[in-house]
């Protein structure tokens, strides 16, 4: 797959607020299978997913066409419908899939249609669940799946466990002039992104985002507009994406979490995250919208 593939993932901007993405072709939910009915299986270990050596013409390189079989696939986690085929997600340890050297996460994402980043993105979060809940948090037992969602329950006490989705705020920070965008330490080399952090408990996405930008960079922001939303499994964040207009201060930049942040004019910025990303998509729609106005 071309990264061209992966820009159908947002609908260009045509006007107004907010942005509509498709519905998903992929349909969530834990179906229970039929034994010898078709299914595909996705292996995720430590971040990392399997590639296969013989790839189906019909499927991603990751996915393992077969048929349920209840003895060997039982433990396995069903992801949803795909295609006609149910989707299935094997958790396996971290270290076998170092050891294997299976390529990261990240590296699929950067490669994937907007379809298979859906699909790839849910089998992570739904591995990390898997690896991160066997065990009730309130009594300590052995937790069971549920057949009608997405959820682990405890058979002592009861208490469900979900996935875990972590709300953050994303933000493109703008003049008349020229656009704010910050360096992580983490970043690779010369790129520049938008701001972000993630959403405190009791806390609104318009507070958080308020109160991000003036932790990490110190200015006041306001008229802020919502464009849409990606899924991000970093570990496992609901990215919710904003234009928010610079108001006042100067830039003071918060130690260990920004590198270096600066005002950029527009025909004159850096290197930016991928087309896939979020963070890309606030950046060239706010520019297609600037020329618009
Ligand atoms: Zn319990």
């Amino acid at each position: 797959m071309s990264l061209a593939g992966a820009e159908l993932m947002w609908t260009p901007l045509q006007s107004g607020f907010p942005q509509q993405q498709p519905p998903s072709a992929f349909e969530r939910g834990p179906f229970r299978p039929q034994p010898g009915e078709p299914i595909a299986i996705v292996q995720v270990g430590g971040g990392a997913i399997r590639p296969l050596e013989e790839v189906s013409p019909e499927l991603p390189a990751w996915l393992q066409a077969d048929y349920y079989n209840p003895q060997k696939h039982r433990q396995l986690v069903v992801m949803g419908r795909w295609q006609g085929r149910l989707l299935l997600v094997h958790q396996v340890p971290a270290a076998e899939a170092r050891k294997q050297e299976w390529p990261g996460l990240r590296s699929w994402l950067l490669q994937s249609s907007a379809e298979e980043f859906d699909l790839l993105v849910t089998a992570a979060g739904l591995a990390a669940w898997e690896e991160q809940h066997r065990f009730c948090g309130r009594c300590g037992s052995k937790t069971k799946p549920r057949w009608d969602e997405y959820a682990k329950e405890c058979p002592r006490c009861h208490l469900r466990h979900y996935p875990r989705v972590a709300p953050c705020i994303i933000t493109l920070v703008w003049r008349e002039d020229a656009l704010l965008l910050a360096r992580s330490p983490r970043f690779a080399s010369g790129m520049y992104s938008t701001l972000a952090g993630f959403i405190e408990t009791g806390e609104s996405a318009e507070q958080a985002l308020h109160r991000e930008v003036k932790e990490e960079v110190g200015v006041e922001v306001g008229d802020l507009r919502y464009l849409g939303s990606q899924s991000w499994p970093f570990p496992h964040s609901l990215m919710l994406g904003y234009w928010a207009r610079y108001q006042s201060g100067s830039l003071r930049l918060q130690e260990d979490e920004i590198e270096d942040a600066r005002w950029f004019a527009f025909d004159d910025l850096p290197q930016l995250p991928p087309k896939t990303s979020i963070a890309r998509h606030l950046i060239d729609n706010f520019l297609i919208w600037r020329q618009g106005r």
